[in-house]
């Protein structure tokens, strides 16, 4: 008599699998963090400014993005076609930016 070794897999709850955008007419369900936006104007002026003595290559201006964008909370919105003033206060994200930008000057992910 062979014992087969009993299935230890539990059940996966299957009772929320359903789609949360099921209505498919309707697929404008355009997510966006507010703070994306603002961040890359901020950086954008920071780094037209010669004084600023940053990496301007790729890797380096994803890098402060996303760094920044860690530094802030999130502030996600549907409906990209809004408009009005989201997001966080320019006061932070600018201070955001500045810290990422630090933190990149310091530790750039390629040789110099
Ligand atoms: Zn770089």
């Amino acid at each position: 008599m062979q014992v087969s070794s009993s299935s230890d897999k539990s059940a996966v709850p299957m009772a929320s699998s359903k789609n949360y955008c099921e209505r498919d007419e309707t697929r404008e369900c355009a997510i966006a963090n507010a703070n994306y936006q603002k961040v890359l104007t901020v950086l954008d002026r920071c780094l037209r400014d010669d004084r600023c003595a940053v990496c301007r290559c790729e890797k380096c201006i994803s890098d402060m993005t996303a760094l920044a964008l860690n530094f802030l909370p999130p502030h996600y919105y549907v409906d990209a076609g809004r408009g009005g003033d989201i997001g966080s206060p320019s006061v932070m994200v600018e201070s955001a930016v500045i810290e990422a930008m630090k933190t990149v000057v310091k530790n750039p992910r390629h040789e110099k």
